[in-house]
């Protein structure tokens, strides 16, 4: 028990965003419709408790199709796949559904629709990120990653008349301005997004870690390692000077890390489930917070259609007993 700790406030938004509710529900909906097993092509979305919970329900994620047997049902991940691995699955002739996130996509259709226009592109994201192979593996080449100002001094396009840039959606929104700023010092004609490619999700968790960062004492993040949204909220905070850690479950927290911490701050990752953030919750008050405050913050109303073969009026939804 700490006695230290008064109140807990709780950012919003936080958690899971219209894309990741979109994926597992593509996930469950053809369990429902084709029985298990249905194969997923790496984590659907990247948090541990997500992807155990689809496991047992009736998923099998994978990373090679060559894991997957002939006639059995797909689903690619919230993050995108390239134009190879989405070949490779139809030559395969699997019975595709595709999860990647429509914001996701709208960074692919740009991507095509420019480079038939001759341009070439400088991606600013996190090398290996499925993500960024996905929008990477839109073109066969013309396509320049940099993670940050001095990959930007070093990037070697072949032509700098027809060039646009284009960005992970789940980056630091200060860290991909600088970056930017940085493109466009050395590419002064260089195309920019009409609206940024990071999106409203990441964003709109960020802005709350900055206004809730200065009137808490410490961060606590829910979300798993691999998520790059998760990790961006983390070191925000920690940026911000408040000492932040990042948990995969309430089981990681550390009492020693709430010594002397009379507010504490909770966020979660846009692929973290609010299941966790209540476990979380329940295991601060364990540790001696009296209180738990809702900050006020933007209330988010998107919702993104499900693949046809899969919507609400095709199928019982899953758990229905007809
Ligand atoms: S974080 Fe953004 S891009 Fe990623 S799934 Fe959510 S809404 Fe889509």
């Amino acid at each position: 028990m700490n006695p230290g700790i008064s109140e807990v406030i709780l950012a919003e938004p936080r958690g899971f965003c219209a894309g990741v509710d979109r994926a597992i529900e593509i996930v469950e909906r053809a369990i429902a419709k084709f029985g298990a097993p249905i194969y997923v092509r790496h984590e659907i979305v990247h948090n541990t408790y997500v992807v155990n919970e689809l496991k047992a329900k009736g998923a099998i994620f994978i990373e090679e199709l060559s894991d997957v047997p002939p006639g059995a049902t797909l689903v690619f991940s919230a993050h995108g796949v390239s134009k190879a691995v989405e070949q490779e699955a139809r030559d395969r002739g699997f019975s595709i559904f595709d999860a990647t996130c429509p914001l996701v996509t709208k960074v692919h259709v740009e991507v095509a629709k420019l480079a038939k226009e001759g341009y070439e592109f400088i991606m600013i994201g996190h090398k290996g990120h499925p993500e960024v192979e996905g929008t990477m593996g839109q073109l066969s080449s013309g396509i320049h990653l940099v993670e940050d100002v001095e990959d930007v001094a070093r990037v070697a396009p072949g032509q700098t008349d027809k060039l646009a840039v284009v960005t992970q959606t789940t980056l630091s929104v200060d860290d991909a301005a600088d970056i930017a700023a940085a493109v466009r010092a050395r590419f002064p004609k260089v195309r920019e997004p009409k609206q940024q490619d990071i999106c409203y999700a990441t964003q709109n968790r960020q802005d709350a870690v900055k206004i809730m960062s200065p009137q808490v004492d410490l961060v606590i993040v829910v979300g798993s390692p691999t998520s790059s949204n998760s990790n961006r909220l983390r070191e925000l905070a920690q940026r911000l000077g408040t000492e932040s850690y990042m948990v995969d479950s309430a089981a990681e927290l550390e009492p020693g890390w709430f010594e002397g911490k009379a507010r504490v701050g909770i966020t979660a990752g846009a692929s973290a489930p609010e299941v966790l953030v209540r476990e979380v919750i329940d295991r601060v008050r364990a540790f001696g917070a009296v209180s738990v405050r809702k900050m006020d913050g933007i209330e988010e109303t998107i919702k993104f259609p499900l693949p046809k073969g899969l919507k609400l009026d095709d199928i019982p939804p899953p758990g229905h007993i007809s």
